[in-house]
Order: C-alpha cells, then sequence, then structure tokens
C-alpha cells in the first residue's frame, strides 16, 4: 500500500492534486506551482465559503470545492491534507487507479536541501518542546547555519523547509495526521513524549494512532536517535520496534540518559564520560520538565553544546495559550491555558498547581470530546476551589465532577471570567484549562484564549 518516495522528477511538469486547502494544503499548492507543477485542489467546503479562504492559493491554479470529483483521478499524485479523514471515499478510488497519495510533509522535504531534520511528536507538549528545541539550535548551531520551524506550530512545513540550505536544521512539530501518510520520513533525530488516547474519531482505534505515531521512526537508520519517555507505558513498549539509537527520559534509573533530580535536569548519553546537570527552565509543572529533558536529548543527539542548551533553558517563557501566565486582578494570578483542550492536558495543568493547595478557580468546557472528565477528581479535589462551566460540555461536566468542587454553570467565557473574579479571593488563581474542543464558541483555542486574556485584561483595568 505504500507509494515509492516522491521524487519530483517522475512527475515533471505533471497535474499535482491537493486534497483540502486548509493552510498547508494551500501552502504545498504554492509550493507545487511555483516547482512548475500543474495544481487542481479540491476541498469540501462550499464554493463561496472556499474562495473567501483560499487567499494563499496560488494564481492561475484549478480548485473545486463542494467536494472532491473524479477530475482527481486525472492527477499523477495527489496531496492529502492532514486533517482528512483516512476512510474518505476518494482516498479509495485513487488508491485504486493506483494513484499515489503524499502528505504535505514529504513533498516538503522532498524540495528541502536541509539534511538535518529533527522531528518532535506526541498526544501532548509537542509544540513546547518542539519551540524550545528550535530555540536550542537556533542558539548553539555554528554561524552560518540556521534553524527553520515548522509543521504543525503554525507555520506550514512546505512553506518553510524549501529555503533550507543543506547544512541547516529543520525543527518539525509532527502531528499523528501528518505522520500517518508519511511512508518515508526518516528524520536525523525524533522524540515520542507521550501517546494517550486522543483524536480517536480520526484514527478509529489506538492501535491506528500508536501506528501512526511510530511512523516518526520507522524509516531511521542506526545512525539516528529517537528519543522516548520511558515512564509512558505505550512509549516504552513501542520504542522496543525502534531500529534507532533509543535514548531515554524519565525517573531516575540505570535505563535513562536525562532525569530530574534535586532540582536540576542531568544528563548523560551513551558515551558520555560524565554527565551533566543544567538548570531547568522556569515553567509550571512535572511535564515541563520532561519537555526540557526531550528538547535537550534532541540537541545533545545532534551534537549541540551544554552550554547552548542551557542559555535556552533560562531564557526560556513558554508558549502563548500554554499555562501562561497573563497577569493578575486584584491579587487574582490568571493563566490562559486555552491549549488543553483534551482531559489529560487539564489533567497536568491541575497537577502543575498541586503545590499551591486549594486555589484554583477553573474554567472548563466548551464543544465535549467523547472522553469522560473522571481523570480529573482527584487533582480537583486537591486544588480546585470552584468550577466555572462553559460551553455545550457543561451538563456532561456537571455529571462527572459534580460533589467535588462547587459548579457555576455560565454558559460563555465572558460570564464566567466575572463570576470567578466576584468570588476569588487574594492569592488564588484563576485558571482556563478548559479540556475540551473551542469550536462550538471559538474560532480554534487561540481565539478562545486571546478573548480570556481580553476579559483578565478588562478587568484589570488595563483595556
Ligand atoms: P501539543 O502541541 O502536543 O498540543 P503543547 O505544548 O501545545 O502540546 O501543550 C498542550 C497542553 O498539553 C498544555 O496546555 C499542557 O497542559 C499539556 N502538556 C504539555 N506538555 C505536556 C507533557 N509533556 N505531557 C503531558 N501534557 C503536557
Amino acid at each position: 500500500m505504500n507509494n515509492p518516495p516522491f521524487d519530483p522528477r517522475s512527475f515533471r511538469k505533471k497535474l499535482a492534486g491537493v486534497l483540502g486547502l486548509g493552510r498547508s494544503g494551500q501552502a504545498v499548492a504554492r509550493l507545487l506551482a511555483k516547482k512548475g507543477f500543474r495544481v487542481l485542489g479540491s476541498d469540501a467546503r462550499p464554493r463561496a465559503e472556499l474562495k473567501k479562504a483560499l487567499k494563499g492559493f496560488p494564481a492561475g491554479a484549478k480548485w473545486e470545492g463542494g467536494g472532491h470529483s473524479d477530475r482527481l483521478l486525472k492527477c499523477a499524485f495527489v496531496v492529502k491534507s492532514p486533517g482528512l479523514k483516512p476512510d474518505l471515499p476518494i482516498l479509495q478510488k485513487l488508491r485504486e487507479q493506483g494513484v499515489p497519495v503524499y502528505s504535505e510533509l514529504e513533498i516538503a522535504l522532498a524540495f528541502s536541501k536541509a539534511k538535518g531534520v529533527v522531528a518532535v511528536t506526541g498526544t501532548n507538549g509537542k509544540s513546547t518542546t518542539t519551540q524550545l528545541t528550535w530555540e536550542i539550535f537556533k542558539a548553539g548551531l555554528p554561524r552560518g547555519r540556521k534553524a527553520i520551524l515548522g509543521g504543525n506550530i503554525g507555520v506550514p512545513i512546505s512553506a518553510s523547509a524549501p529555503a533550507a540550505h543543506a547544512s541547516d536544521a529543520l525543527i518539525i512539530e509532527a502531528s499523528s495526521y501528518q505522520l500517518e501518510d508519511s511512508a518515508h520520513f526518516e528524520p536525523r533525530a525524533a522524540a515520542i513524549l507521550n501517546i494517550t488516547a486522543d483524536h480517536l474519531d480520526h484514527h478509529g482505534s489506538m492501535a491506528t494512532y500508536v501506528a501512526a505515531k511510530a511512523k516518526i521512526f520507522r524509516e531511521q537508520g542506526p545512525g539516528d536517535a529517537c528519543v522516548f519517555n520511558a515512564d509512558d507505558p505505550i512509549v516504552y513498549k513501542l520504542s522496543r520496534e525502534c531500529p534507532s539509537q533509543r535514548l531515554y527520559f524519565g525517573a531516575p534509573g540505570s535505563h535513562v540518559h536525562a532525569w530530574e533530580a534535586d532540582g536540576k535536569l542531568h544528563f548523560r548519553l551513551p558515551g558520555w564520560k560524565k554527565e551533566r546537570a543544567l538548570t531547568p527552565p522556569k515553567l509550571p509543572g512535572r511535564h515541563n520538565i520532561e519537555n526540557a529533558l526531550a528538547a535537550g536529548l534532541l540537541a545533545f543527539a545532534r551534537g549541540l553544546k551544554a552550554a547552548a542548551v542551557q542559555k535556552v533553558f533560562t531564557a526560556f517563557k513558554g508558549v502563548e495559550h500554554r499555562l501562561e501566565d497573563c497577569g493578575a486582578v486584584r491579587g487574582v494570578r490568571c493563566v490562559n491555558d486555552s491549549k488543553a483542550t483534551n482531559v489529560d492536558s487539564t489533567f497536568v495543568a491541575l497537577k502543575a498547581f498541586e503545590p499551591q493547595g486549594k486555589r484554583l478557580l477553573l474554567i472548563l468546557g466548551g464543544l465535549h470530546k467523547g472522553s469522560p472528565y473522571t481523570p480529573l477528581k482527584p487533582w480537583i479535589e486537591k486544588t480546585v476551589k470552584g468550577i466555572f462551566t462553559i460551553g455545550t460540555a457543561a451538563r456532561r461536566i456537571e455529571e462527572d465532577l459534580g460533589g467535588l468542587a462547587p459548579i457555576f454553570p455560565c454558559g460563555d467565557l465572558a460570564t464566567a471570567v466575572d463570576a470567578a473574579l466576584r468570588v476569588a479571593e487574594k492569592g488564588d488563581v484563576l485558571l482556563l484549562s478548559p479540556a475540551c474542543a473551542s469550536f462550538d464558541q471559538f474560532k480554534d483555542f487561540e481565539d478562545r484564549g486571546r478573548q480570556f486574556k481580553a476579559l483578565v485584561r478588562a478587568a484589570a483595568g488595563r483595556r
């Protein structure tokens, strides 16, 4: 079922299909048009809506809306956008006709000269770890070599990778959606941070989700490296299938190459005579320690120096919408964790606040994703004074968490911020960590986070 690797020369000037015209679809369409291909874009959105959204589509290229027609079967190859479900009928038809389907990632890399590809995946922590890794490479690569960021982190890889030089490093955030269609991805260094149930509606089962993540190392060779979380049972088990050098982070023990002890992050890679102890970034939570351990291992695996890693650990402020401190209102600290779109992320956020005791006013809710909220129970009991619900998930949250802390049904974010600040006492923390998708009331999680920050600014009189 695997296609041969994408080789632009074998499709010279042919018709290229692009399935799904979101941000990465449009970026790959632009790249292909620039490289001399004729492009046919195709998207399920109605024509009128699509036309407005096609701001970055190459001039002169053809497109269709309202579904995927058989015109795509005339293409020499098709690029599938990451969000599209693998069981789409058009994909079945393309397979039957023998039309190769590639991921955006594979196309982008085929046009890139950069040899040093570093990729990060995991259910949670990808963006934080990718950003941290990128900053370390920016600081640590010798003069004249650039670190280029791309992937699931806001910059489509087909927009950033093709400009890279051979000696540059490409730091890629790879989602399971991108990986599932990438049969020939072979990064020099990779990391799998954790794997818990998420996106199962897309992948169909946990087994296919795990198999998608595993594609980050499947094509690696013995000279490459892959970083694994030794404390995550699924990741640990999967690591045994890895053909490249395995590097582990986790609780201190003989089998790990990076661990935390006495407030320091310790690294000892195979072949090192002595370990290095670095001061961690000032970010809340055990999860951020894991992200830093993974980023450090990636840097060391690619030969970067400890001084560069330490410099960036010291300066790193975290990523917007991930436990982001957004100021205080009358002595109440406000934290924007809008990126917590699933129960696991909210779980780690609550854990990060454990040392403060029961001081949290927690805004939960949005669009229910299907998983129960009950795993949050022990942490709600330890850390939460009141729950303020928003969106359509509110009823399910009440069913799952009722009785552990007072629940205030608020409906929307503005009401929730207002209600929470009204009952808050000095020293409390107002936390937006909703455990739900945002699409019922917001454009996306960034929009939700920005609106939260604006409400906080307004409440603090800092409009
Ligand atoms: P991703 O890009 O994978 O969604 P982010 O770095 O954007 O990951 O973090 C998303 C959320 O996941 C954060 O708000 C945080 O609560 C949680 N998180 C971050 N890092 C980890 C980790 N290593 N393990 C578990 N949860 C994490």
